[in-house]
């Protein structure tokens, strides 16, 4: 493809993507793989995929999310795995289906190399530009404005502007604008939303600040090194090497290490009741607690100031130390988010074990920014307000990284569906963790930003990160979503899972069936499997000994599964209006019916508020209606 710049109306992009983040960077290069013409507009290109926080990947349940990002022929997995400096596997102890992978980035090769994948790409153009507005048409978005003066035309427009819409931060009373420090605001683009009748709200989240490792006391300090085997994101069984190539290496399809290799530890200390004492004092002075941030943040990311607000019976709390890259001497410093004044960070810091001497490099701060309740989007992630316009990331209401490249990436696949005049790739609740995110947001919204948990996952039985290749087989295999090469290898895998499973089931050992034996062991004992067992690839192995030693547990799970999925096949007509069409319907259900207009009867019974004699009221008048209209 041409990679020149087009800005002339008659031959627009198929998609325009607004932000370079972790949602953008994945809606670019999901649309660019399905071989779509891509426009990628970021206000500054050196902080393309930049980790404005934590510089880890994954986690409990968004490691579950990375590993379906990767299945779907994503980025994020292994742009972390090769950037990884400490792998994890959180859960360990616990059983499979709650593992998650956790990998430590070097967050400057993380940028780089992400970067470097959209800039080779055929199909995807990369300009610096800020979007400061949408150009709108008969109540379509056919392009966008930028500070350059410069319009550019497309089909479709993917909104990824995470926490920049109105940014504004605060240390203390200091305020200053800025989707993040060191970085510009969005102040224009949100008029242009609220133009075109999409509502917005307020939300905010906040970052612990950045210290020397050399002002660090390690030795009064708990090491935390990588796992000697770590589980990775990529599922390299599948994945070609050259997927792995690493930037120094100009795009070389060779790796100057392997991922895994070489780690650097992470380091645990605590707070003291000196930290409580300054923290107490002065929790007045935090913008969250003067009544200067109204919205709320991040209920799971707490403040060091909520930490000791809510949780006052515990005197101490856990800070973790983790290292922001090989090339750099910064250290972030995990659960000492806040937002209070400068001189109290660092005299609140100080107290803390092992950090007496600590240098502060970035502080710490809260930065409040618009975002778009998502109830105002399909579950394809197009708004069904302004037809042809996507939303994804932070924007929607989320935060986490995994969270935003996964709608990143089904809103960059629904962009070339819609452009194709196809339907949309929507994930169910019990095929992925990216169905649950989405229906989450589009079906209830959320008042505060939305993480992902495993308990959010009703079917999280069926979810467990290692089984997402072959759980979500069909739609690659739809959509196109990886290579075909890849694309036999997971069919291959699913064969190979598939029989061994069966056989194992079936086929008599002494003392009963191979099957019936190995749930007689403890996990991680495979004595009881057939010997060529182990000339399996590992990924294989690990989903059949799920699958064989969870059996019971999985056949109930697919039993309540195939229940509630019938509501999910009734779908409601597009033209149903609920103030004439359902009679006897309670009127806050009436309203929340028709502001959300679920697509499915399953989507209306999970919408909060709605009950089951509201199910049955809506499926007889859906009955009468389809009556009527044929
Ligand atoms: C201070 C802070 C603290 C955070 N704390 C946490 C946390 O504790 N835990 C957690 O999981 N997540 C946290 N996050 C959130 C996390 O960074 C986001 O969830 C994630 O980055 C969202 O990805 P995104 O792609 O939606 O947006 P971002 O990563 O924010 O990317 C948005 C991109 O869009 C570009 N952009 C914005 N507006 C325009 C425009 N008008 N024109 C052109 N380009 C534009 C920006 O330059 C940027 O590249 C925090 C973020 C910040 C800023």
């Amino acid at each position: 493809m041409n990679k020149e710049i087009k800005l002339k109306k008659e031959c627009p992009y198929d998609v325009i993507v607004c932000g370079a983040g972790h949602a953008g960077c994945e809606a670019a290069l999901a649309a660019g793989r399905m071989g779509a013409q891509v426009l990628l507009l970021s206000g500054n290109i050196d902080t393309i995929a930049q980790m404005s926080c934590n510089p880890a990947i994954g986690g409990q349940a968004k490691g579950h999310i990375v590993r379906e990002i990767d299945a779907l022929g994503g980025e994020m997995g292994i742009n972390a795995d090769v950037s990884g400096i400490q792998f994890k596997l959180l859960n360990e102890s616990k059983g499979p289906a709650v593992q998650a992978p956790r990998v430590q980035c070097d967050k400057k090769i993380y940028q780089f190399r992400m970067k470097h994948v959209l800039e080779l790409h055929p199909h995807i153009t990369v300009f610096q530009t800020m979007v400061t507005g949408l150009v709108y048409e008969n109540g379509k978005v056919i392009g966008v404005e930028t500070n350059l003066n410069l319009t550019f035309y497309g089909k479709t427009v993917i909104v990824t502007t995470g926490t920049f819409l109105r940014g504004l931060m605060h240390i203390g009373q200091n305020k200053n604008e800025g989707g993040r420090i060191g970085d510009f605001s969005a102040k224009t683009l949100s008029q242009s939303f609220l133009n075109a009748g999409i509502e917005l709200e307020r939300l905010k989240t906040g970052t612990p600040p950045r210290i020397l490792g050399s002002s660090i006391n390690f030795n009064k300090c708990e090491e935390q090194p990588g796992d000697c085997n770590p589980v990775f994101f990529g599922f390299y069984d599948t994945r070609g090497a050259e997927d792995l190539f690493h930037v120094e290496q100009k795009g070389q399809h060779k790796l100057g290490w392997l991922p895994g290799s070489n780690q650097i530890s992470c380091w645990v200390t605590d707070t003291t009741e000196k930290t409580a004492e300054i923290i107490n004092k002065n929790v007045h002075l935090s913008p969250m607690y003067s009544g200067e941030i109204k919205s709320k943040g991040p209920r799971y990311c707490p403040s060091i100031e909520d930490k000791f607000v809510r949780f006052s019976d515990k005197p101490t709390h856990r800070i973790f130390l983790e290292p922001e890259g090989r090339n750099t001497d910064e250290w972030y410093i995990n659960g000492f988010s806040t937002s209070l004044p400068f001189e109290i960070q660092l005299s609140g810091l100080k107290t803390i074990t092992g950090l007496e001497n600590a240098i502060i490099t970035r502080p710490a701060y809260a930065v409040e920014y618009d975002f778009a309740p998502p109830q105002q989007l399909f579950p394809s992630l197009e708004s069904k307000k302004v037809e042809n316009l996507f939303f994804a990331g932070q924007i929607n209401g989320t935060t986490g990284y995994a969270e935003a490249a996964g709608q990143g990436l089904i809103a960059g696949i629904n962009a070339v569906q819609k452009v194709r005049q196809q339907p949309p790739l929507i994930l169910s609740r019990h095929e992925a963790y990216l169905g649950v995110l989405i229906d989450d947001l589009v079906t209830k919204g959320t008042l505060e930003p939305y993480r992902m948990f495993t308990s959010r996952a009703e079917h999280r039985l069926l979810l467990n990160h290692s089984s997402a290749e072959i759980r979500l087989m069909h739609h690659i295999e739809k959509h196109q979503l990886v290579p075909q090469d890849r694309l036999q290898k997971i069919k291959k895998k699913a064969d190979i899972i598939n029989s061994w499973t069966l056989r194992l089931e079936t086929e008599k050992t002494k003392g009963g069936t191979w099957a019936e034996n190995i749930r007689r062991t403890q996990i991680g004992d495979d004595s009881a499997f057939p010997v060529e067992f182990q000339n399996l690839h590992q990924t294989a192995r690990t989903e059949i000994s799920y699958q064989v030693r969870y059996k019971g547990y999985l056949d109930r799970e697919m039993r309540s599964m195939e229940r509630m999925r019938h509501l999910d096949k009734i779908r409601i007509p597009k033209n149903f209006d609920y103030q004439t069409a359902v009679k006897g319907l309670r009127n806050e259900s009436r309203e929340k019916l028709q502001l959300i207009k679920p697509e499915t009867v399953g989507q209306a019974s999970r919408i909060s508020g709605i009950n089951p004699p509201d199910i049955s009221l809506l499926m007889v008048s859906i009955k009468a209606f389809d009556q009527e209209e044929n």
